[in-house]
């Protein structure tokens, strides 16, 4: 293919047309009819024209990528699921990688692990686990990618019980910054395999994932829904319960707009409430009398509560959060949620800007804090709580007041945090705040990306600087 416009940051014709020769996927460049979809990501803040987007189609492009950006000097992007907040799958001027065409799944049952390519989202990887009665611990939403989701730490339903992610990945296959091929695991390569469970891209392309699975199927779970004003009081049940319960059972809670549709009744629609959302793991012939005790608190306005199968409660929301909203993100770790911070919740959450916005507050003790800080790039293991504000809508005209509540909010709140952020869920607030994250991890990962990556081809992310750079 022929480059339709070349500008300064462009290759040569010719480099570009070697290029797309050696790829078994497409190279799509602006001018094509692909071009403006191609390089549309989830958040549609995100507005970046790359020259060049290949779609890889199996890890010899992936490799023919790496070293065409690296040999060309082009900013490189990797794109997985294109979920990532800031945009971090899409870049101006260089050259993206796109995996979304290697997404091949094969799950072993008699081993009970899953091979998943890096292009993959969770909604396939349940999908095809799910048909053995199994699954890996993933995020809240079907249509997150795998490769950031997974590279960045990973939170979802079963962080309690079988921990992050990252805790549950054997190994990785990846394309690293001089072309190389390797395989991370416990053995083979442990400095990679460490850095690569929650330091992010930074270290190379993952061309494949390999994930333990567990038993899981049907499970107990969804939404409960209580009017605001019980806002105070539920947040102290909910904080006191998850502190102390079992690790079967997982709930985060919400503030919400309720959506002005079924299944959520009219009387409620377009209200502003708050919820928890359960995933309870454990025998179900037991589950009815578990969450007696959390319909103790009181009876809920909206109880959606019950069997479901876990690929059915992982894609819940998916139809509330299409690809092409507006998004802006705060987060922030806490210890502790003391009646304080539970007071400016109450102030913050009652003023939520649009129907789509939100406020988060995950738990991530349990199985997530058997790990320790230094065993997994992913640093604040100590924590209980991680907490996203988002404001998102449709419109860009709301961004200005939905991107200002969510920073007065989080401001407010911040006083009272942990310090740093579930890099997964920031926008682009930099270095500082990457250096924070990882804590006391930072300077060892900053040696292993020099080890991999020196000239830091792989900066598309919350980066992290080689050794020598920083
Ligand atoms: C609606 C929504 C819900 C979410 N829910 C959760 C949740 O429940 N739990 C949670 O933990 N997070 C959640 N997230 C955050 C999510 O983990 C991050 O947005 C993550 O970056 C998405 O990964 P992706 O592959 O889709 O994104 P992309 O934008 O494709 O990539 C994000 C970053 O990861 C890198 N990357 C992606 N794939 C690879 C790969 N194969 N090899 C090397 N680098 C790669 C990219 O280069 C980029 O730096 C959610 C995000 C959204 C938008």
């Amino acid at each position: 293919m022929v480059p339709k416009q070349l500008t300064p940051s462009r290759p040569a014709a010719a480099a570009v047309q070697d290029f797309a020769s050696r790829l078994r996927g497409e190279l799509i460049q602006p001018g094509d009819a692909a071009y403006d979809s191609a390089r549309k990501v989830y958040n549609a803040m995100i507005d970046r024209r790359p020259a060049l987007i290949a779609r890889c189609a199996d890890v010899a492009d992936v490799m023919a990528g790496v070293n065409f950006a690296r040999d060309s000097g082009l900013t490189l992007a990797v794109r997985g699921g294109g979920h990532n907040g800031p945009g971090l799958g899409v870049c101006d001027d260089g050259l993206v990688l796109d995996l979304s065409r290697m997404k091949g799944i094969r799950v072993d049952p008699a081993a009970r692990t899953v091979r998943v390519e890096g292009g993959a989202t969770w909604g396939s990887v349940d999908h095809a686990t799910h048909a053995f009665g199994l699954a890996t611990p993933s995020g809240f939403i079907s249509s997150t990618g795998v490769g950031g989701l997974t590279l960045g730490g990973g939170i979802g339903y079963l962080a309690r019980t079988f921990g992050l992610t990252i805790d549950n990945l054997i190994e990785v296959d990846m394309v690293l910054a001089d072309g190389r091929f390797v395989t991370a695991n416990a053995k083979q390569n442990p400095d990679l395999f460490w850095a690569v469970r929650g330091g992010g891209g930074n270290f190379g392309v993952v061309t494949s994932f390999l994930f333990k699975l567990h038993p899981i199927s049907t499970v107990y779970g969804g939404p409960m829904i209580w009017p605001l004003e019980q806002a105070a009081d539920l947040l102290k049940f909910w904080r006191d319960f998850i502190m102390a319960a079992p690790q079967d059972i997982n709930g985060w809670f919400a503030y919400i707009t309720v959506p002005p549709a079924p299944p959520f009744p009219a009387q409620f629609h377009m209200k502003k409430m708050c919820a928890v959302v359960w995933c309870y793991t454990g025998p179900m012939d037991q589950a009815e009398e578990r969450f007696k005790a959390i319909r103790a608190f009181g009876p809920p306005a909206v109880d959606f509560a019950g069997p479901i199968p876990f690929p059915a409660l992982q894609s819940l929301f998916d139809a509330l959060y299409p690809a092409g909203l507006q998004w802006y993100w705060k987060a922030d770790y806490f210890r502790e949620l003391n009646d304080q911070a539970i007071g400016l919740h109450v102030k913050y959450g009652a003023q939520l800007p649009t129907m789509h916005s939100t406020m988060h507050i995950y738990p991530i003790n349990g199985a997530a804090h058997k790990v320790g800080a230094g065993d997994t790039a992913f640093n604040f293991r100590d924590v209980n709580f991680a907490q996203v504000i988002v404001g998102v809508d449709p419109d860009p005209s709301q961004n200005a007041r939905m991107i200002a509540w969510a920073k007065d909010y989080w401001l407010a709140l911040h006083a009272y945090s942990a310090g740093g952020a579930y890099l997964n869920m920031a926008m682009d607030e930099g270095e500082d705040l990457v250096k924070a994250s990882y804590g006391n991890n930072y300077a060892r990962l900053a040696q292993i990306k020099s080890a991999y990556d020196p000239k830091n081809l792989f900066h598309m992310n919350q980066n992290i600087r080689p050794a020598q750079q920083a």
